[in-house]
């Protein structure tokens, strides 16, 4: 006999099992708890489970499940990684769920662990002897950081579903679209020496006023050359977001950085942006020879489109009672559409309680969850 937690039972020890993303080492942990949880799971109901080390992460682990065999298929992807949490903005105990006001409130109930206590639910009674095409589930790590788990598995190109579902929290809206993220340091070397004899030093914040000139006129153009309605900021933004320089009002500045970032519409590669960002510089770099330069701060995340018209993307509306849309944040869905599949996200919870204190998944989202997972596996395995 198989014995399987029930939804809310899974939900519990999902949400017990902490496996925060930072850039902050002091707060970053290891997800293989989870990892294991979900694989001792799908191992008895009858999935094939690969547990894969992603490199160059601090002990994080990716999970992929499989069953029935052959070509195509449905994939349910998600992120098995939380942002960390300040306790005392929260009412209750994160690592704990609590069942209260037709809420289940925890870290990643909404964004996103919840989602694989549905999935556990819906492939409990699955058979691989009834799929006609394969049924594969994916938890990554480190999406609230680097990205690092979808980067990896989708360079590794395992597989090729017919369709992927990423279950982020989109109030179980289908998402087609959203920008992608890149962020630089732009760094001047000048010549630091006595403020009383200018002509010794090259002052690096005075070059950095006429980069931020062409930065704010490269702000312009993206905003009159690039446009997407479908977006509530319909241009590319530049942000000009941190600052640093100098040492004393009476030294001439040797030294001076600035961060900036830059979001993307669907269609606009990182490569097209890095150049308009060199073009932009190039006058300034040929006039102050060796001394700007510029650099990725993270790994940039691309920007993310499901071309329509689309089957998938027909259904999803279709089931989920809503019309697809656009979004400003970003997803591993450009990875995962990497793997040649339909890619959506969609997923229950809203995202205004992703990343918060106090986050929850409204029972209202249960039924129709179970209504969508169960009619795509009937569409695409069965
Ligand atoms: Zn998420």
């Amino acid at each position: 006999m198989r014995q399987l937690p029930n939804f809310s039972e899974s939900l519990k020890q999902l949400i017990a099992s902490p496996s925060i993303s930072s850039t902050q080492a002091s707060w970053d942990q290891g997800n293989l708890d989870i990892i294991q949880l979900l694989a001792t799971w799908f191992e008895q109901i009858g999935f094939a489970v690969d547990i894969q080390k992603v490199p160059e992460t601090r002990n994080k682990y990716n999970l992929l499940a499989k069953l029935g065999s052959g070509e195509g298929g449905l994939l349910l992807a998600g992120h098995s990684d939380t942002v960390p949490f300040d306790e005392n903005r929260w009412q209750s105990d994160p690592l704990k769920v609590v069942d209260k006001d037709d809420k289940f409130y925890g870290l990643g109930t909404c964004d996103m662990k919840g989602f694989f206590a549905f999935i556990l639910q819906a492939c409990k009674k699955l058979n691989a002897t009834q799929l006609k095409k394969p049924l594969y589930i994916l938890a990554t790590a480190d999406e609230e950081t680097t990205m690092a788990g979808a980067r990896f598995f989708a360079q590794q190109q395992l597989m090729k579903p017919d369709v992927a579902i990423i279950g982020e929290p989109t109030n179980l809206v289908p998402v087609v679209m959203h920008k992608g993220h890149m962020s630089h340091r732009i760094t001047i070397q000048g010549q630091s020496g006595h403020s009383s004899k200018p002509s010794l030093g090259v002052n690096a914040i005075e070059i950095m006023y006429l980069v931020i000139g062409e930065l704010i006129a490269l702000k312009e153009k993206l905003i009159n050359n690039y446009n997407n309605q479908a977006f509530d900021v319909t241009a590319p933004t530049l942000n000009l977001g941190a600052i640093k320089g100098g040492d004393n009002a009476n030294r001439i500045c040797g030294h001076c950085e600035l961060d900036l970032d830059m979001r993307s519409l669907p269609g606009m590669t990182d490569a097209e942006l890095i150049n308009l960002l060199a073009d932009a510089l190039k006058p300034l770099a040929e006039k102050y020879p060796n001394r700007i330069s510029f650099n990725e701060l993270h790994p940039s995340s691309p920007s993310f489109e499901q071309k329509q018209p689309s089957d998938f993307v027909s259904l999803a509306e279709e089931i989920s009672g809503h019309q697809c849309c656009a979004v400003n944040y970003a997803t591993e869905a450009p990875y995962i559409q990497q793997l040649g599949c339909q890619t959506i996200v969609l997923g229950p919870g809203s995202i205004n309680q992703a990343h918060q204190p106090n986050e929850f998944l409204a029972y209202s989202e249960i039924d129709k969850t179970n209504l969508i997972l169960a009619e795509m596996i009937n569409k695409y395995c069965l």
